[in-house]
């Protein structure tokens, strides 16, 4: 794996990191970037309430004035909290909420978080190899809105994963909100961005939209018959991960959905890419059941 280490990284290395996002995003070597963060409608995604339990939108972003989380030393994490906190502070209405610490949030507290899978967790090995996991749990943590629908993972792979979250289909609903958090973020904070690249973060799989949406679809068909499943969700360009996230199984036929590509695409064609596949593999799983 390779990770960039601040914001500058991706022109001076710009001979490694180039073929390689090129070859992942299928990024031109003249191409530059569209934002478009604007809600979109969509037709229901499954009227029945039978297939998606849940749909997931995040976006990464690093702010300008600071190198990226493995670069980072303890006292450029403990700046940079205090910088977002008071503007989460900010929110109102249905994004008001809470922040807790990893580090010396109530222990009670925490537990019950993570059983609701609102915290995150020390980085794997590769995250690991590339120091982000420096000082953990020190500076990190979870500002999340009392309605559960917003949270804000401070200090992880990212300095922020905004996540918009619904225990529902609802595609469409889940992507308004998180263009709403954004638009208020971007009023008072400044991103890292690039001219060719859009926004730029950690991971060279992740600049661009920063953007994964998700959903979790239950689909014992198709669990089945894997070589048709991973043919159509190739064909609409998707990617499939475990129940638990990235590296884990997919347990009880919930199969993680997702857009793979991320640079080269506005997040409304992402969600109009995601929409239009969900539907396809949804027709197939009920031909095959
Ligand atoms: P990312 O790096 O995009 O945040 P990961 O693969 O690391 O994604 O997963 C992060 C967490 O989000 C995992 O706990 C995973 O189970 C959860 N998750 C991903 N998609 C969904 C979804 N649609 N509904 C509920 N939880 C989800
Ligand atoms: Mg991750």
């Amino acid at each position: 794996g390779i990770y960039a280490g601040d914001q500058a990284s991706y022109d001076s290395f710009a001979l490694l990191l180039e073929p390689i996002i090129q070859a992942y995003h299928g990024f031109s070597g003249d191409a530059v970037h569209q934002t478009d963060l604007t809600p979109v409608r969509l037709p229901e995604l499954d009227p029945e309430n039978k297939f998606i339990r849940s749909t997931r939108i995040r976006v990464a972003r690093n702010l300008k004035a600071f190198t990226f989380p493995c670069h980072m030393r303890l006292e450029e994490r403990s700046r940079l909290a205090g910088t977002v906190l008071p503007v989460f502070e900010t929110f109102s209405d249905e994004f008001k909420g809470h922040y807790v610490s990893l580090e010396n949030g109530d222990e009670k507290v925490l537990e019950r978080l993570a059983e609701e899978k609102i915290l995150f967790a020390r980085g794997d090995r590769f995250q690991d190899a590339g120091g982000f996991n420096r000082d953990f749990p020190k500076f990190r943590g979870v500002f999340f809105s009392e309605n559960r629908h917003l949270r804000i993972w401070i200090n992880e792979e990212d300095h922020l994963r905004i996540i918009s979250q619904s225990a529902s289909s609802d595609l469409a609903g889940v992507f308004s909100r998180l263009c709403d958090v954004l638009a208020r973020l971007e009023a008072r904070i400044e991103f890292c961005r690039h001219p060719r690249y859009g926004y730029l973060n950690s991971c060279p799989t992740n600049i661009g939209t920063g953007m994964r949406a998700s959903v979790h679809i239950c689909l014992p068909a198709l669990e089945k018959q894997p070589d048709l499943l991973h043919r159509i969700v190739t064909s609409h360009n998707l990617q499939v991960r475990g129940t638990g996230g990235e590296k884990t199984r997919v347990t009880d036929a919930v199969f993680d959905i997702s857009n793979r590509q991320r640079l080269g695409i506005t997040e409304k064609s992402i969600i109009e890419t995601l929409a239009a596949g969900i539907r396809a593999i949804i027709d197939m799983e009920k031909q095959i059941a």
